[in-house]
């Protein structure tokens, strides 16, 4: 039987990338990952270390604190974002806040097990994450041999960007 509220039948490993530079970062991510393991049909099953990395785009705004989080969800892809997006808005961060600037909270869908999918506002896996240090290197942490649909293996992945600027911290989740 398959559940209401944009449950699907089977539970899914997925990956979410959070991402803060303003008010506490460290506290930030701590409190969104409370939150997503409160959502609905999920649970977040194990985290990355935390990592500093310099800001993407305008370099005029604090680093960044940057880790990923691996999930179960009976969620479908569009109801995990909106899920993420409240959490998002709940801790503060303008729906319409700058798309490279400062921000209180950044939740991205990496991927969702195998799922290849792009429709209205959602990618996944998200373009990005094949590219970024930021997003590779706590991704290759809890799960160095996860094939991002499309892309390759994540730790095949990390061996070519540039890891420069990226600093591990002692604080974690
Ligand atoms: P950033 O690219 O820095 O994450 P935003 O967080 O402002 O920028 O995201 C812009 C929009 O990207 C979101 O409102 C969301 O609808 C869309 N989006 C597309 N694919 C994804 C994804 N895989 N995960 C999260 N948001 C996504
Ligand atoms: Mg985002």
């Amino acid at each position: 039987m398959i559940a209401g509220g944009g449950a699907g039948r089977r539970w899914q490993p997925a990956y979410v990338a959070l991402g803060s530079n303003l008010a506490d970062p460290v506290a930030q991510l701590q409190a969104a990952l409370r939150a997503m393991n409160a959502l609905a049909d999920t649970r977040v099953v194990t985290v990355s270390p935390f990592y500093r990395s310099p800001p993407m785009g305008p370099q005029d705004q604090p680093a960044y604190v940057n880790a990923v989080a691996g999930l179960l969800t009976r969620l479908m892809a569009p109801a995990l974002l909106s899920g993420l997006k409240a959490i998002e808005r709940a801790r503060g961060r303008p729906a319409d806040a700058p798309r490279w600037g400062p921000r209180i909270i950044d939740l991205d869908i990496i991927a969702i097990g195998r799922q290849q999918l792009t429709q209205s506002g959602l990618t996944i896996p998200h373009p990005g994450a094949a590219v970024r240090a930021f997003v590779l290197q706590p991704l290759a942490d809890i799960a160095p041999a996860f094939e991002l649909p499309g892309a390759g293996r994540v730790e095949a992945l990390l061996a070519k960007v540039d890891l420069a600027g990226l600093q591990r911290l002692e604080t974690a989740a």
